[in-house]
């Protein structure tokens, strides 16, 4: 149920190709709120406000309403960044009736560190705390890590005048990645966190390296929650790696009493299996890729592929594993036809690729 919009913003896109954007717009929002696509049209809608755009000649006309200004403010920005996002290297320019306010994003939070420790061998679970832990009790799952660097007082992110963050740079500059909130802990105002660590020699990997080294009194922020709701429904099929099983994890622990939930975990070998708990049922497959055959890939997607096909068409299908495997599982959900709003299928991480800061 959408709020009294009271709070509105007017803005105007000249992107290369007007109706190309309003397309990406249309496909790429269904992850993230209800999408309504008329023609040259495009409404969407989720509980912080709507974004009405409209595609005219050679622009897009921008109509943004919340309930608060607050709200405004957040649904401008992830607006301005994923427009810049489709855009590319492609010329793109944003502008808004009115400036953003000059101080960072409402839905940034600064956390102390408490404490880190190992969950298994390559699982470190660090606990944060922070002032107000009511912005994360809800079902929104995830957060950009913010971590400044050491030994320089933090500089968090501000926001430019058309709607994008603006993050420090040179020696401000801060490591930004995406993790899940594996618990929240209302009493301790504290949350969790749980960090793979995937090293490989020559590769740098800060959001690790960060988990790997964090000190109890230590400052970083964190940015939202936002995404990856909880599925919700009264069957559940869980596909993900060592990335989703902090989600995976969080869900089963989640879920309503009498929730049926399968899950197939791909992880390095036994003593990275975690007990998982649940008020439901769950039945857990876990594969471990010390035991596949040298060079083989694509296990955890066939798995995948073979528990999919049988499934009842009211089941939830959640997956979220590397990239490749993603885009083999989501073939075949396009092939099945899967009710849209039952199926959440991200990928985590990119082989090879290091994630953006
Ligand atoms: C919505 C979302 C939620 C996520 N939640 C979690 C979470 O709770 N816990 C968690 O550990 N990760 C999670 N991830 C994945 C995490 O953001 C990436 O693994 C990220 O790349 C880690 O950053 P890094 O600095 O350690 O490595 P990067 O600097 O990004 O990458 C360095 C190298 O490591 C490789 N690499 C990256 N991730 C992995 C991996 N999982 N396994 C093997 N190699 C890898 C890259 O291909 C690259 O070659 C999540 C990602 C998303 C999008």
């Amino acid at each position: 149920m959408i709020a009294i919009q009271d709070f509105k913003l007017s803005g105007t896109a000249l992107p290369k190709d007007a109706i190309g954007m309003l397309d990406e717009i249309a496909e790429h929002f269904t992850e993230h709120s209800d999408v309504l696509r008329t023609g040259n049209h495009v409404l969407l809608k989720s509980d912080i406000g709507t974004a009405d755009i409209r595609a005219e000649g050679d622009r897009l006309l921008i109509e943004l309403n919340s309930p608060s200004d607050e709200a405004l403010q957040l649904v401008r920005t992830m607006l301005a960044e994923h427009l810049f996002y489709f855009a590319g290297d492609d010329p793109f320019e944003l502008n808004w009736s009115e400036l953003p306010p000059p101080a960072s994003p409402s839905n940034l939070y600064e956390m102390t560190v408490v404490s880190a420790e190992d969950v298994t061998p390559r699982m470190r679970r660090v606990k944060f705390s922070c002032a107000d832990i009511s912005p994360f009790m809800r079902d929104d799952m995830h957060v950009r890590l913010l971590v400044p660097p050491k030994g320089r007082p933090p500089v968090w992110p501000g926001i430019r005048e058309d709607g994008r963050l603006a993050w420090p740079k040179g020696e401000d500059k801060i490591v930004v990645r995406i993790y899940t909130i594996r618990a929240v802990d209302v009493e301790r105002r504290e949350l969790w966190i749980d960090f793979l660590q995937h090293p490989a020699p020559g590769v740098h990997t800060p959001g690790a390296d960060f988990a790997r080294d964090a000190q109890p009194g230590q400052t970083v922020a964190l940015i939202g929650p936002g995404g990856g709701d909880m599925p919700k429904a009264s069957r559940i099929l869980l596909v993900g790696d060592e990335s989703a099983l902090p989600a995976i994890a969080r869900i089963a622990a989640e879920a309503e009493p009498g929730t049926r939930l399968q899950a197939i975990i791909e992880v390095e070998d036994e003593a990275e299996q975690q007990v998982l708990t649940t008020r439901g049922t769950l039945d857990v497959q876990w594969l471990h890729r010390a035991n596949y055959p040298t060079g083989s890939t694509g296990m955890l997607a066939d798995e995948a592929i073979n528990a999919i096909a049988p499934l009842e068409a009211d089941t939830f299908i959640w997956v979220a594993c590397e990239k490749k495997d993603v885009r083999t599982i989501k073939g075949v959900l396009k092939t099945r036809n899967h009710d849209r709003k039952l199926k959440y299928v991200a990928w985590y991480w990119e082989r090879g690729v290091a994630a953006r800061d």
